[in-house]
């Protein structure tokens, strides 16, 4: 498989691809280690867990290079991405016993019910490329402390990270039959929906999660998918500082190229503030250093993938039609690689694609609204369900808007942003199941109810 250099366009290195039978060959042994890796304790699990962040983290300029090489991701982004990461590793360390042991409910004269929590067995955990690190982590780390082996397919456009978290894991003390790495495209993919496996942990667009969701359902095994959004965020008038609103807001918009499943999507402004906040949300925009990734001042790299640049030109090219206003951007940018120019889009109604259709790049659409209802009808007309945001002053009428919201995550005054100490997940077409916090790693095992009688 060839590894592109998206920032040039050009092949930088090959892989070997796996095959179904080197595939089928690796599940093989990962049944047979997770048989020990069981009954290896909690604690010797999360020993290994720990010594895998610190080689990371030993490593981490060198990592950074990798990711920002395969992705276009910028060089600071690589490294806070890296860093950040590690907070999953804190917070199992301090809580993953707590959460996996069994459990007394019942302890009384003769009878004793108990709960133990049980791995899943061998699980396969399908990637994305836009966070390798945070979206893989909050999979395969928590997979493995609950005693699973792990089949961990990275994305075709993130493949040398994923070989560097198989590389530091085995180092780390994790064994080679306990995780492994399959190198592949979909079609690799696929052969996996067709292995014997107990559990599919999927991180993705919503076409092939669903795609998944419906090949494996016969087989009755858990499916967990994390997929795209629409997120949308709300100013409201009362903010109290306009300008410093919407320079968070457009770095939730364009933060890795607004290539984040919860990157703000779509921005409804009180028609009291629109002029002001367009007009500083776009001179924000028009500020960012676009360039090479490796520059550690860049903060727009190029797009990850080429085909991307079509969605997003086809877009600015909707939305103009229909009567949108180009403030900024709306290009690709003359030269090497995949470079789009950071684009704002004023005026947007939700006729236009850029209002309904996931964009996974640097563009925004900003819509006028008169009323916390408007905005509120507006927000919730969408097939997504990840993220919602409201900016505001008022604590009481931000959680009011965001109480009626169909997501599996509201902001108050911030966005884009994840904490392992509270489940991520999904609604709707945005996803099934959570990552993080207890539920993240109950996710991960089963269940099994001990109902013991003591005979006198
Ligand atoms: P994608 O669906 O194109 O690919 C994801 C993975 O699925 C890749 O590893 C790919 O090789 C594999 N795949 C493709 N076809 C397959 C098949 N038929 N069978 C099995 N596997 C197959 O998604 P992507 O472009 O890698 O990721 C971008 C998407 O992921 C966006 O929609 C984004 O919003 C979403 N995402 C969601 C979260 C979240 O936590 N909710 C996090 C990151 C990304």
């Amino acid at each position: 498989m060839d590894i592109i250099n998206p920032a040039t366009g050009v092949v930088f290195s090959t892989i070997k691809s796996d095959t179904k039978q080197t595939l089928n060959s690796k599940l093989e042994n990962l049944r047979k280690g997770q048989k020990s890796w069981k009954k290896v304790t909690i604690n010797n699990r999360l020993n290994c867990i720990k010594k895998f962040g610190k080689l990371i983290q030993e490593n981490k300029f060198v990592l950074a290079q990798i990711l920002t090489s395969e992705t276009g991701k910028p060089l600071q982004q690589s490294l806070n991405e890296i860093l950040g990461a590690q907070n999953r590793i804190d917070h199992l360390s301090q809580y993953a016993e707590k959460w996996l042991e069994p459990e007394v409910l019942v302890d009384e004269g003769a009878t004793l019910e108990h709960i133990k929590y049980e791995p899943l067995g061998v699980i396969a955990n399908i990637s994305a490329w836009n966070f390798p690190y945070n979206v893989g982590y909050n999979v395969f780390l928590y997979a493995l402390v609950a005693g699973n082996s792990v089949l961990y397919k990275p994305s075709e456009f993130a493949t040398l990270t994923g070989k560097q978290f198989e590389t530091y894991l085995h180092l780390a003390g994790i064994p080679e039959d306990v995780f492994q790495c399959v190198i592949g495209d979909g079609s690799l993919g696929q052969h996996i929906l067709e292995a014997e496996v107990d559990g599919y942990f999927f991180t993705g667009s919503h076409k092939t999660g669903s795609h998944i969701y419906q090949t494996v359902a016969p087989k009755m095994v858990p499916v967990q998918l994390e997929l795209g959004g629409k997120d949308p965020l709300y100013v409201t008038e009362d903010v109290v500082d306009v300008k410093q609103a919407a320079i968070n807001a457009a770095e939730g918009a364009f933060y890795n190229n607004g290539q984040s499943c919860c990157a703000i999507e779509r921005i409804y402004i009180a028609e009291r503030i629109y002029d002001e906040f367009v007009e500083a949300f776009t001179e924000e925009v028009k500020s960012y250093k676009i360039g090479d990734p490796n520059d550690l001042s860049t903060f727009i790299g190029s797009l990850t993938r080429a085909q991307q640049l079509g969605v997003l030109k086809d877009q600015v090219e909707d939305a103009v039609v229909k009567g949108a206003t180009l403030l900024t951007g709306g290009s690709t940018i003359d030269g090497e690689g995949y470079y789009f120019e950071p684009t704002v889009l004023a005026n947007c109604n939700h006729d236009m694609k850029v209002m309904i259709d996931e964009s996974f790049g640097p563009i925004i659409g900003l819509q006028k609204v008169s009323s916390d209802e408007e905005a509120t009808t507006l927000m919730l007309d969408t097939e997504y369900g990840l993220t919602s945001a409201v900016f505001s002053n008022n604590e009481e009428r931000a959680i009011r808007i965001l109480d009626n919201m169909n997501s599996g995550t509201v902001y108050w005054n911030c966005c884009d942003r994840v904490s392992p100490k509270v489940p991520w997940s999904g609604r709707k077409n945005s996803g099934l199941g959570s990552t993080l916090s207890s539920q993240g790693i109950r996710a991960f095992v089963q269940p099994k109810a001990y109902h013991l009688r003591m005979l006198s």
